[in-house]
């Protein structure tokens, strides 16, 4: 049997829930363009189990002609403090999530191998490896093998030119006022102290954070461009002023949406029969209710709020009297996936919610995606991870911003200040907020009338943006299916 000589492209990226199933998208997105590649995704052996789980779920009833290939990198877990069962930010504190950071750095040796295992099995070093952004050393992995490095940002084009830039130009403050510009963005510009997660907000170059993110981060700005999920008509200023910073080519072949990847999916990465009763569940109580009448609350896949945030997120839900899903997880302080106790909300609450039928909890994972493309939906309470941006601007449903942690705080005053589809709640965990502060931030923005009807319609164009951008109308490619043409037709020139 020959070999096969299709260019292969290996793909590498971090490990969180919020990188890896984009990746898997991405891939899958390179694929359905073109079956001119062979993909390799390369990463630690659980999440691999991980991806397994995610591809064997889409993929058996989708094309048969997609295939992606797995390949373990094998991960030293004691040598940067993690506990043995630990390669992915799901099963960490969100303090030790640095750590895992650090000890991505040891998969250089590891992908160096399988870059040169491959090169030896097929006569030719692989195309490219798509490395996340996080990850900069790949750019050396590449460069001292005879490949080229593309460098893949799971985030849009404004909150990663924010984050990036922040950390790239540390000392953030020049001055003592809370208020600070950041480079590559217009002089008149200002971000606040509150938008910088305590992280960024303490870092002086000598803690673990700011010793990981800028060094590896300068890395991938020496990669040979940039791949972006997002959508050129959507964030135009972000994108311009991206490629400015970069000076790199940015492809923008988004939105990859990610819970189409966990289509069905109640639970992380597997779906199927475990999972097909919350969903039900949930669409069955969708379908009872009017149009644009239901708030929906997420923190994403790894986030909560602390208890007494809780409390008066509860309390502000109950009183605000507006039909709700919220998908909740055990406060700050407290494991994410421990079993929930009643006390973290006020007594009788979820018996009464349930009663009325005006608001349903749904412990630990809920199916984003189909609740927030239900019509009875309105309104998405959003920590603003990209992903989950994405999901719902792509369903017209305007946000609640609580931005948490990451770049997120960046996506939220773009949601707000450049596309007008959003209002902020509130910023981090350590933030006091009140039942009024909820009840306030709901009546705005699912207010059917005044400016929740604005942005209502804001996001709606938003939405046809995003459509057009992946489909071929007459001859005429959408901005997104003509960035991946011309991302395929450079890594193909020699
Ligand atoms: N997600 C989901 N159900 C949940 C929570 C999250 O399907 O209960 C999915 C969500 O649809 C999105 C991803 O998990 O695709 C979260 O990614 P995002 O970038 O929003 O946030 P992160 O988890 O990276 O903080």
């Amino acid at each position: 049997e020959t070999a096969e000589k299709k260019p292969h492209i290996v793909m590498t990226p971090f490990m969180a829930h919020g990188h890896l199933i984009p990746f898997l998208a991405l891939a899958r997105k390179i694929q359905e363009t073109t079956t001119t590649f062979k993909i390799t995704i390369a990463t630690t052996p659980l999440n691999i189990q991980h991806l397994k789980s995610a591809i064997s779920n889409t993929f058996s009833s989708s094309n048969n002609d997609i295939s992606i290939n797995l390949a373990e990198l094998p991960f030293n877990h004691s040598q940067y403090g993690l506990p043995p069962n630990v390669e992915n930010t799901e099963k960490l504190p969100l303090t030790d999530i640095i750590k895992l950071f650090h000890a991505s750095t040891s998969l250089e040796a590891p992908l160096s191998s399988l870059i040169s295992k491959i090169t030896q099995q097929e006569g030719q070093p692989p195309i490219c490896i798509i490395s996340d952004v996080f990850l900069g050393w790949a750019t050396n992995v590449a460069k001292s093998l005879g490949t080229r490095n593309i460098s893949f940002t799971t985030c849009g084009a404004y909150g990663t030119l924010a984050y990036i830039s922040i950390w790239c130009n540390l000392p953030h403050r020049k001055t003592d006022s809370d208020e600070f510009w950041v480079p590559g963005f217009p002089q008149n510009y200002r971000f606040h102290i509150s938008q910088m997660h305590r992280y960024l907000r303490a870092a002086d170059g000598t803690d673990d954070w700011s010793k990981f993110f800028p060094p590896q981060i300068a890395l991938s700005m020496k990669s040979d461009g940039w791949i972006c999920n997002t959508v050129e008509e959507i964030e135009n200023l972000g994108l311009q002023l991206l490629k400015n910073y970069l000076q790199l080519p940015v492809w923008c072949i988004g939105p990859l949406l990610p819970s189409t990847t966990l289509k069905g999916s109640n639970s992380k990465y597997r779906a199927g029969k475990e999972s097909g009763i919350a969903l039900e569940e949930c669409m069955e109580w969708l379908d009872l209710k009017d149009e644009n009448s239901v708030l929906y609350i997420s923190f994403g896949s790894q986030n909560t709020v602390s208890a007494s945030q809780m409390m008066a997120l509860a309390e502000g839900l109950e009183e605000s009297e507006k039909l709700f899903i919220w998908v909740i997880r055990p406060p700050c302080g407290f494991d994410i996936n421990a079993e929930f106790k009643a006390e973290w909300l006020p007594e009788g609450f979820e018996e009464r919610m349930k009663h009325s039928k005006r608001g349903l909890l749904v412990h630990k994972w809920g199916p984003q995606l189909e609740i927030l493309s239900h019509k009875s939906t309105g309104a998405f309470l959003s920590h603003c991870g990209w992903n989950s941006v994405l999901e719902s601007l792509s369903q017209g449903v305007p946000i609640i911003g609580w931005p948490l942690a990451a770049e997120q705080a960046y996506n939220a005053k773009m949601l707000v200040e450049e596309m007008g589809v959003s209002v902020e709640l509130t910023r981090t965990v350590e933030s006091v907020i009140s039942k009024e502060d909820v009840k306030w931030v709901i009546e705005i923005v699912m207010d059917q009338e005044g400016k929740g009807k604005e942005m209502k319609e804001k996001a709606n164009e938003i939405a046809v943006h995003m459509r057009e951008a992946t489909v071929e109308k007459g001859k005429e490619k959408g901005s997104s299916l003509r960035a991946m043409d011309d991302f395929v037709r450079t890594i193909l020139q020699v």
